[in-house]
């Protein structure tokens, strides 16, 4: 094989190598923030439904005074009784009476249904701890992971970096130009193997002339489909 094109393919190793590197290290952060997300959404979850226990509570001192209230308002009525003489005024607080007792015994319906949602959300405020506490233990290790993924990558990339420009310093400026280009525009894939006639990059035959002018490794020879720069593979 022509020396040059060792060296293309070396320099090619390295940078399809960097490519991805690049892209695992690009889509870190976003991985990063799926977790952090999810982690955010399981707390969350708990924190509605301690939001809503806490509602609860307020709602039912807000309904013990207003019952108080209300047997105030009772005793209240129960005194004027006592002291009128008058049926028809009796008979009027007898009749408020009722309608305060009534509205009373609603209000301790309304108390039993609180209390009755407070005690079904007890287990699932314990279930969204346990879920919060478990999930922020697993997405934390995978974001330290990550974090790991990342030094890891970095180092790889800049010693890999080195390594291509060491090789890179090591190839004609004119036909380093020509593989960076083809690099670029042909899907990391500047050099490729032709293999029985056929062009591993674009899948086209070429023509005998070219495969035998490859053959005899006197010049750099290239797909006259794509233009990438061939070799016989050994
Ligand atoms: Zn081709």
């Amino acid at each position: 094989m022509i020396e040059a094109i060792e060296k293309l393919l070396a320099i090619q190793d390295k940078d399809q190598r960097l490519r991805t590197y690049r892209l695992e290290l690009a889509a870190i952060p976003t991985e990063k923030t799926t977790k952090e997300r999810l982690i955010a959404e399981a707390a969350s979850r708990l924190e509605n439904a301690r939001t809503r226990a806490k509602e609860i509570e307020v709602q039912k001192k807000s309904l013990e005074v207003e019952a108080a209230s209300k047997r105030d308002q009772i005793a209240r009525y129960k005194t004027q009784q006592m002291q009128t003489r008058k049926n028809e005024e009796f008979s009027a607080l007898s009749h408020e009476i009722d309608t305060v007792e009534k509205s009373i015994t609603q209000i301790e319906d309304r108390e039993i249904e609180l209390m009755e949602e407070a005690e079904s959300l007890k287990p699932q405020i314990a279930s969204a701890e346990q879920t919060y506490a478990a999930d922020k233990a697993k997405y934390e290790a995978q974001i330290s992971t990550l974090g790991e993924k990342e030094t890891n990558l970095k180092a790889r990339i800049s010693e890999m970096e080195e390594a291509r420009l060491k090789a890179a310093s090591e190839v004609d400026e004119d036909l380093l130009d020509r593989y960076d280009r083809l690099f670029q525009t042909k899907n990391a894939a500047a050099v490729v193997a032709l293999e029985h006639e056929v062009c591993t990059g674009c899948h086209m035959k070429v023509t005998t002339q070219t495969s035998v002018e490859l053959r005899a490794e006197k010049s750099i020879i290239s797909c006259p489909q794509c233009g990438r720069i061939l070799f016989t593979p050994a």
